[in-house]
């Protein structure tokens, strides 16, 4: 788990770093150009130009010492709003168009408003939405008229002719640089695509087996958890890459590797007498599960491994509910009729109704952890549990909870009745070898 914050965190922390680096190039360029214009001005002793460009410096180099501190939100905030405001001035008082020389620093929008749009991807906000909105319709206003506000003091043209070539460059090679980094983003999900398609073919793989205990705390089983074992970044866990992986239409491959390890495994610990009574759960995402054949797969694997299908528990959780009723209950039941295991995972995350629960041919329930974390010290949390449990066993099913942490829970989760444990109290997911071992341990 500390290695899946840590990657997480990695992660957060590469797509910042390159969007930080956009952001600092940007305002690097702008503030220099601006600076050098302020410079400009101050000798030509036009003061109000002199001022209006070195606040927008100043804002450059205020934005870049908050990124630095980590505080990119705030920077991008405040450099979005200040310069939108400063372009907008600019435009319309000092960059007046004349017959010879167009006006050029309303390209700066499109830069303002690629930058925020970048943000937004990043981090969806309705402020940020509403500024890239902003700069966009003040691109299309400054760049359709000549208009002018009435006060406006023109820069002569014979400035204007080399700013203009000196501010398009500068534009259009800072919207050149967003669209490069825009596009770096877009090719992530697609290379961690082929990464993922390529570790399957590279084995890199691994199930971890967590035990599961009953009230007696003697291991009856396990379900197993599967790892990405990167030869980088260590042990990846399954919330970083299943939705990749579901996304780019791999599950139903990954998802057969697991069923596949899975009985090979059932099939081992079959052939030994400490073993043979275990049983092995394996999630099922709801794609998979919903995947024309799936029940079939199944019960070819189960054959050719010739193992005793009431060893095997298969995990969904209430989102498989979101689809047809009739079509959930009959693949259920071909799995049921073998003597398959079925459990619903998470129990109590979902929005599933209880009495369709109730029809489902389901033989376990699965307490979620949140339900679980609380039950020692606050008493509502206590109450909630207490009657998730009752439930369970209303609906005739075997209840387990999962997360159990601490002896307290398990005590208090046994005396409301709760058969089978499973949590972090009793021990970690692990690979195959340790868990043996830590059976083998235990019988000795
Ligand atoms: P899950 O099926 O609910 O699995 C339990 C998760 O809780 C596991 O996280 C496990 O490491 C963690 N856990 C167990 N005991 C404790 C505890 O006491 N405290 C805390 N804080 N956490 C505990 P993991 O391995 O990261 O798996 C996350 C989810 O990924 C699983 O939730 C399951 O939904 C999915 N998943 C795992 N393996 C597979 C798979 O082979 N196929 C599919 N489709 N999904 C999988
Ligand atoms: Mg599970
Ligand atoms: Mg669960």
């Amino acid at each position: 788990m500390a290695a899946g914050a840590a990657r997480q965190t990695d992660e957060a922390a590469r797509f910042s770093a390159r969007f930080v680096l956009a952001y600092r190039w940007i305002a690097a360029a702008v503030g220099l150009l601006s600076l050098g214009w302020a410079i400009f001005f101050s000798v030509q002793g036009i003061w109000a130009l002199t001022a209006s460009q070195s606040v927008v410096a100043l804002v450059a180099a205020v934005g870049i010492m908050l990124s630095a501190r980590g505080r990119l939100a705030t920077a991008l905030l405040l450099t979005q709003v200040a310069y939108l405001f400063s372009i907008i001035l600019l435009c319309l008082v000092f960059d007046v168009p004349s017959a010879e020389v167009p006006r050029v620093s309303h390209l700066f929008l499109l830069v303002l408003a690629l930058v925020g749009y970048l943000n937004f991807k990043r981090q969806p906000s309705l402020l940020q939405k509403g500024l890239v909105g902003a700069c966009v319709l003040a691109f299309v206003g400054i760049s359709s008229t000549s208009y002018a506000l009435p006060f406006a003091q023109p820069i002569d043209d014979a400035i204007r002719t080399y700013g203009a070539w000196v501010n398009a460059s500068v534009a259009t090679l800072s919207l050149m640089a967003c669209v490069y980094f825009f596009q770096l983003e877009l090719q992530r999900p697609d290379q961690r695509g082929q990464e993922l398609k390529a570790a399957l073919r590279g084995h890199q793989f691994e199930l971890f087996y967590q035990p599961q205990v009953d009230r007696a705390e003697k291991t009856t089983g396990a379900e197993a958890l599967l790892r990405w074992k990167h030869p980088v970044r260590g042990y990846v866990p399954p919330g970083d890459f299943i939705p990749l992986a579901e996304e780019i239409g791999l599950m139903r491959e990954l998802g057969f590797w697991v069923l596949e390890t899975a009985c090979r495994t059932l099939e081992a610990w079959s052939r030994h007498p400490e073993t043979s009574q275990l049983t092995l759960s394996v999630n099922v995402s709801a794609s998979q599960f919903l995947d024309e054949g799936f029940e079939q797969v199944v019960l070819q694997l189960v054959d050719r491994f010739a193992i005793d299908p009431r060893r095997l528990k298969l995990e969904i959780t209430e989102s498989v509910m979101m689809t047809s009723t009739d079509l959930v209950t009959a693949k259920m039941q071909i799995l049921r009729s073998i003597g398959l295991g079925l459990a619903l995972d998470d129990f109590g995350t979902g929005y599933s109704s209880l009495a369709y629960i109730r029809r489902l041919p389901l033989t376990q329930l699965k307490i979620d952890r949140s339900f679980v974390q609380d039950v020692t010290g606050n008493e509502r949390s206590a109450a909630v549990a207490r009657s998730v449990v009752q439930l369970g066993r209303d609906l005739d099913l075997d209840v387990l909870a999962e997360g159990v942490e601490t002896r307290d829970q398990f005590v208090f989760l046994r005396d409301c009745g709760c058969e089978e444990f499973q949590g972090f109290h009793f021990g970690r997911p692990m690979p195959l070898a340790d868990f043996e071992n830590t059976l083998a341990r235990r019988a000795a």
